[in-house]
């Protein structure tokens, strides 16, 4: 990468760095800038993107009718189906320099979508808002030093690596990674040495590395906040690690579908939504819209993705929407709960506990895999399985995995592969997210 590209990234930031402020300004004026994008993705979809192109002709809509998030949601719903199976019908036509990203493994059903490279450097000024909760906890003035509690190859790593080719940051943050399938005793080693001040990892892995911490009193540099992402923290467990460590814990709503969806802030009150970059809509089985405080499906609309683009598109999620006003200030509504997100932790025969995302790493790149399900029925026994187009397919695909898989659970596991016409997805009108990775072996038969 050229430095003149990262000049015209840089100025892409600079631009956009006044962000902080967005939270914070007047419902009128957030709402305004919210509908002008609304306006600006349905008018580029209805021109470049194969299926709104075709969607717009069949319901003999102009799409300069669509205003505002209330027209936007009187579109239909998207199909995860069609867009896991024709990803190229999402696709705008004029889309180039992109970031390919692939779905959380949570669902079972990775997906790639495609950011474009303004909306990926735009998203690091975004950032800003979220930025701005932390420096107000750990103590503005300095750059926190974050560790990353994840995986290599994870889409959080890429993004950064992109960012860093394409862009000058104006604040080079500093930030450490650590792989979540190290041993325990090695990840607290990292954060013993590297003392951070905030610490950012699954919410799972987040759980029981504190239950950890607090059950063997280990010794360990504690940061001032811990961020957990990608998946909600049991209930009671947030509260429990801020009462019992005095530490801030928060969390982040983000996914390939959308970078930036909703944040805590540093009351804590729930998650506050980025309006103007994604809509969120809580809606019942019925797909009229939930009221307050009632529970619903969480239906996305990316505002600021040019490459694939997701209008009323189904996350798998639950949510409920909160009325409160929070006293933080900033103007953007309120989640005041995500649920559906809680993974199983795979407990070896060793002990070792392993997180569902080395699972998922197993699979993801695995394009004979359509779908899978990866159940732990007992401590060694292990049953997977695995949607494919056809026979062939899965020949190849179950032969990887079990290579892999055993590479990872060790050799004396018993595992088999069964393959499947389709997994029991989630239909409307079911309630609970489908899980990809489960785990019926209680922790303490794993005597741990
Ligand atoms: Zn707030």
């Amino acid at each position: 990468m050229g430095v003149l590209r990262q000049l015209q990234g840089s100025a892409v930031i600079a631009v956009h760095l006044r962000e902080r402020r967005v939270p914070h300004w007047s419902r009128e004026r957030i709402e305004a800038r919210r509908d002008a994008r609304v306006q600006r993705i349905v008018r580029h979809a209805a021109r470049h993107v194969p299926h709104y192109r075709d969607l717009f002709g069949d319901i003999g809509l102009n799409a300069r009718d669509i205003r505002t998030v209330a027209d936007l949601r009187t579109l239909p719903l998207l199909d995860r189906k069609q867009v896991r199976n024709e990803p190229r019908r999402f696709l705008s036509e004029t889309a180039h320099h992109t970031l390919p990203q692939r779905t959380s493994g949570s669902t079972g059903t990775p997906m790639e979508v495609l950011h474009d490279r303004s909306s990926i450097l735009a998203n690091i000024a975004y950032g800003e808002r979220e930025r701005e909760v932390v420096l107000g906890l750990v103590g503005a003035g300095f750059r926190p030093r974050e560790l990353y509690v994840g995986f290599e190859g994870s889409n959080f790593l890429k993004v950064l690596e992109f960012t860093t080719a394409n862009a000058r940051l104006p604040v080079r943050p500093r930030r450490r990674a650590v792989a979540m399938t190290e041993p325990v005793e090695d990840i607290i080693a990292a954060i013993n040495e590297y003392e951070p001040h905030v610490l950012t990892t699954y919410g799972s892995f987040a759980d029981e590395l504190f239950r950890r911490i607090r059950a063997e009193d280990i010794r360990v540099a504690l940061p001032k906040v811990l961020m957990y992402v990608g998946e909600t923290l049991p209930t009671g467990r947030r509260k429990a690690i801020e009462d019992e460590f005095g530490i801030a814990v928060l969390s982040r709503y983000c996914a390939v579908e959308a970078f930036k969806i909703a944040f805590f802030c540093e009351r804590r009150t729930g998650f506050h939504v980025h309006e103007d970059l994604c809509d969120v809509q809580i809606r019942r089985d019925d797909g009229s819209s939930a009221a307050v405080g009632e529970t619903g499906e969480i239906v996305l609309s990316n505002l600021v993705n040019f490459a694939t683009v997701l209008l009323n598109y189904p996350m798998g999620d639950l949510g409920s929407a909160s009325a409160a006003a929070c006293p933080c200030g900033r103007n953007f509504g309120l989640l005041s709960q995500i649920e559906g997100r809680i993974e199983d932790l795979i407990t070896l025969p060793d002990g070792q506990v392993l997180h569902p995302r080395a699972i998922w790493a197993a699979f993801k790149d695995d394009r004979d895999i359509l779908q899978y399900q990866f159940t732990q029925t007992a401590l060694r026994r292990f049953e997977l399985k695995l949607v494919t187009s056809d026979p062939t397919a899965f020949a190849r695909a179950s032969r990887r995995a079990e290579r892999t898989l055993r590479a990872t659970l060790g050799h004396e596991i018993d595992l088999r592969v069964d393959a499947e016409p389709e997994l029991g997805r989630r239909e409307r009108g079911e309630r609970g997210k489908f899980r990809a990775v489960r785990s019926q072996v209680s922790r303490s038969a794993a005597g741990s």
